[in-house]
């Protein structure tokens, strides 16, 4: 295979400045490059505001991007919409926007397949592919920011919810994180940004000596030991008690509230022992338990619960003095849950050309 160019956002600041430099451009430059970045410009040739020779030494140097959009789908009359990547590799990932009249979210992957293997998870069930470096998680975003932008719209939320373990790339994603927030990239608030882990506790305390105040989703869906080895195998590693001590303590020295998620599993993990031990275990928390009805996946065991059934189960949280809500299935359609675009296209192997 040919060696490809390197992506731009993959260059080290200070590299992106010397390299102007050497070729007589002011200091400026470097600015109005990643403002045409970020404000999706598709090609070197379109930052006018550059001179012509440097847009093609820009063009022989470098590429502007590195994630290939191969499919998309679209769910909820276009209100969510799913786009897979191809990584330089061949590794795929995926990204969701969702719409809503107040703020527009993004769901994004960290890394190419997911070695947890929670056993109800699409991203799961496949071979682990490999971490995302910061710049392929911060194109997620530009590309998102500039699909919104066509619409009139703005980016302002961006969730660590879609494939991969955010805290198995630790360094990437705080780097990422760090670029998406930055003001002179895509100024996005560490408070409007959720990192979602399976409870790797280790990294969770880190987080906390970063003094990044992004919000802390902890995926629990189980309150005990043993169905929770089960369902997030991380569990034996790191058990759930101890789990919800690291985040309780990320939640008093950030002030931030963590979401405890929970997907409702039919029979499995929505009867009333369930909403019991969730009680006892974070009952007079700074906490929030957000109800998931599970999203189908094919080759599992478990099912959804009905409507019914998830709302049963949200008056038994709430009995136990929770705060709770059951989470809007925006998407269901699209597939939008973790890893499900992957699986279908992973399983027609058919491409959808991307415009
Ligand atoms: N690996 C991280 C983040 C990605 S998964 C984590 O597990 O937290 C994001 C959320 O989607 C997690 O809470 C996960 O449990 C949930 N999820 C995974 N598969 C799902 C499914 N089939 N239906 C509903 N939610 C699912
Ligand atoms: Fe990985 Fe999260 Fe899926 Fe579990 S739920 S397999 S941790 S992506």
């Amino acid at each position: 295979m040919p060696e490809l160019k390197p992506a731009l956002l993959s260059v080290p600041k200070d590299d992106m400045e010397s390299w102007l430099a050497e070729r007589g451009a002011p200091a400026y430059r470097h600015a109005q490059v990643i403002a045409s970045v970020m404000h999706g410009a598709p090609s070197f040739d379109e930052m006018h505001e550059l001179p012509r020779s440097l847009r093609a030494e820009l063009d022989s140097a470098f590429r502007i991007r590195s994630l290939r959009p191969i499919a998309n789908s679209e769910a909820d009359r276009s209100l969510t919409t799913k786009t897979l990547y191809e990584l330089d590799g061949g590794h795929t990932v995926e990204a969701v926007v969702m719409r809503y009249p107040d703020r527009s979210t993004l769901c994004i992957s960290s890394q190419a397949g997911c070695p947890v293997g929670c056993p109800f998870c699409a991203t799961g069930k496949f071979p682990f592919g490999r971490n995302l470096d910061a710049h392929e998680i911060e194109e997620q975003a530009v590309d998102a920011a500039r699909l919104l932008a066509a619409e009139g719209r703005r980016l302002s939320h961006v969730v660590f919810m879609g494939m991969g373990e955010p805290f198995i790339n630790y360094k990437a994603v705080i780097e990422s994180v760090r670029r998406i927030s930055d003001p002179e990239r895509l100024a996005i608030s560490p408070r409007r940004i959720v990192v979602s882990t399976s409870g790797v506790i280790p990294r969770i305390e880190q987080l906390r000596e970063e003094k990044l105040p992004v919000t802390l989703a902890i995926s629990l869906h189980a309150a005990r030991d043993e169905l929770r080895d089960v369902l997030v195998p991380i569990n034996r590693k790191y058990p759930v008690r101890d789990l919800v001590q690291a985040s309780q303590s990320y939640a008093k020295a950030s002030g931030r509230r963590v979401s405890y998620e929970w997907v409702m599993l039919a029979g499995v993990n929505d009867t009333e022992r369930d909403a019991r031990e969730l009680g006892v275990l974070l009952r007079r928390k700074l906490a929030h338990v957000n109800l998931i009805p599970f999203n189908p996946v094919d080759d599992t065991p478990y099912v959804a619960p009905s409507r019914e059934g998830a709302r049963r189960f949200r008056d038994l949280v709430a009995a136990q003095g929770l705060n709770v809500t059951v989470r809007d299935t925006r998407g269901r359609e699209a597939d939008a849950a973790c890893g499900q675009l992957h699986e279908r296209v992973m399983k027609s192997k058919e491409v959808v050309a991307v415009k």
